[in-house]
């Protein structure tokens, strides 16, 4: 069965001490989980070994870094590097998201670099991909989205792909309390199913969690969650609640 993943991207945000907090009333208020779900926090590097503390109690709850270097090491000031991440024992990374692509000029290449280089370390990639709003008026979102994943993902080998999972976030929804409706995220994630089976096959493109991202909230979170490709989150602002 997919692992259906219930991911939280705190950005920017938060002190040590309200991240801290945070996460002790998430644990506390959590209902156990099913063995093929899980809860995965992408938090601010400099907390990530703090915060580690209070998931180690339970295999499910799992620490994602929100961004890692495209090299391996050396002279790169103010980098993090997927290595550095796997010995602080983090499983997961952000690749990809949007205000990454957005504010730091993160390209398709570089992120088939910042993909290799994590899987190269034993991260497990979180891949984020999604179409701006002038594609979805142009109604050229599977053509702009199949794109993203060719360009950055398709080089892998089947058994690589499998560490993957993909998030798509059309950024038309992210941070805006715009959210897309069920039907065209289920939509866009059959489409990004059929693309990875186009290329790897449907027993390998089953396997693949695909989370949805865009303004998920509690309120709009389990119709979101209920469509059949929909595989959980990664949720922004409302995860700072
Ligand atoms: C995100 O940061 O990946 C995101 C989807 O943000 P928000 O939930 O705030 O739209």
């Amino acid at each position: 069965m997919r692992k259906k993943i219930a991911a939280a991207n705190w950005k920017m945000n938060l002190t040590l001490q309200e991240g801290d907090q945070l996460i002790t009333e998430i644990i506390k208020l959590a209902k156990p989980l099913a063995t093929h779900q899980l809860a995965v926090f992408a938090v601010p590097y400099p907390y990530l070994s703090a915060i580690k503390v209070h998931t180690a109690t339970t295999s499910q709850f799992l620490l994602a870094a929100q961004n890692c270097a495209q090299q391996q090491a050396g002279a790169y000031t103010g980098e993090v590097s997927a290595a550095m991440l796997h010995s602080l024992g983090i499983p997961y990374v952000l690749i990809g998201h949007s205000e990454r692509r957005a504010y730091q000029n993160e390209t398709n290449e570089i992120l088939a670099q910042k993909i290799n280089i994590a899987l190269a370390n034993n991260l497990l990639p979180i891949f984020c991909c999604g179409e701006p709003l002038t594609i979805r008026e142009q109604a050229t979102q599977n053509e702009y989205v199949a794109q993203q994943l060719q360009d950055s993902l398709f080089h892998l080998a089947a058994s690589q792909l499998l560490q993957v999972a993909i998030a798509y976030e059309p950024i038309w929804a992210i941070g805006t309390g715009l959210t897309a409706t069920s039907e065209q995220a289920q939509q866009m994630h059959a489409h990004i199913r059929q693309t990875l089976a186009t290329k790897y096959g449907l027993e390998v493109a089953n396997s693949i969690s695909i989370l949805y991202g865009g303004s998920v909230k509690a309120s709009n979170a389990a119709e979101l969650f209920e469509q059949p490709d929909v595989d959980g989150g990664l949720v922004g602002g409302a995860s700072l609640q």
